[in-house]
């Protein structure tokens, strides 16, 4: 079974009495670091690097456009992007419009980015039958949207003709929704991981946000992935997967 890792980029900065609003989410000398603008919590992707770095595994991130400039991140990414992660869309969806809210967005990213978007996650997770129809008709190859127990499976599997990679294991249902600690939050993933396998699943995909890496709950994301290693579990991008799904190699 491959790990696939993947984050949402929903936020790289917020004003200093948001942080210190939330002063209990991190540790102290965080904090004191960016309260004197040595360091930015909110902006996590050296982070990301050195931890997925550390195991020789690569993971997918999803970069919205309408959330904050893009330029803010773009030359991150480009260098990221150079060194094998991928990058696509996170689309915030909006019910006024969204063909061509989508089709702008899409667009967008391709041109600040150079890329060709061909997965999508959308922001707050939000879809249903009518968005994934217009992801088809956009040319869209894969969608990593729905929760794995929406579809009742956590490996990939064709709806129509988008490849649908469901998540296993989100930090925001953890810890926001769940309200666990992260020491019952481990335990409760590798549960979920290991009964995965054990019905013999194709896939996991875990979602850790790249804003929450250093706050309380989204900074067990280093524990996980080291310890994923350590297990053996072979870490992935969804388009690793996504390739091989059109190879043949794994069923859909
Ligand atoms: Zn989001």
């Amino acid at each position: 079974m491959y790990i696939v890792l993947t984050h949402d980029v929903d936020s790289v900065k917020r004003p200093l009495r948001h942080v210190l609003a939330r002063w209990r989410r991190f540790t102290i000398g965080d904090l004191i670091r960016h309260v004197l603008h040595i360091d930015n919590l909110y902006n996590n992707f050296e982070q990301l690097i050195a931890i997925e770095d550390s195991v020789g595994s690569r993971s997918t991130i999803f970069v919205p456009v309408q959330l904050f400039p893009i330029d803010e991140i773009k030359d991150k990414l480009k260098r990221m992007i150079k060194e094998g992660w991928e990058v696509q869309l996170h689309y915030v969806y909006e019910p006024v419009q969204p063909e061509s809210l989508f089709k702008i967005q899409k667009r967008y990213l391709e041109e600040e980015l150079d890329i060709k978007v061909q997965g999508v996650r959308v922001h707050n997770l939000i879809i249903n039958e009518n968005i994934l129809k217009m992801f088809e008709k956009e040319g869209i190859i894969y969608d990593s949207t729905y929760r794995a127990e929406t579809l009742g499976t956590f490996s990939p599997r064709y709806i129509k003709k988008i490849i649908e990679l469901p998540v296993g294991v989100m930090d925001a249902d953890l810890f926001g929704r769940l309200h666990m600690s992260e020491e019952k939050a481990l335990r409760y993933i590798f549960r979920k991981i290991e009964e995965a396998k054990k019905n013999d699943e194709k896939t996991f995909v875990i979602l850790f946000h790249q804003e929450a890496l250093r706050m309380r709950g989204g900074r067990i994301y280093s524990i996980l992935v080291k310890e994923l290693y350590e297990r053996g579990y072979e870490l992935v991008r969804c388009i690793d997967i996504v390739n091989r799904v059109l190879k043949g190699e794994i069923e859909a």
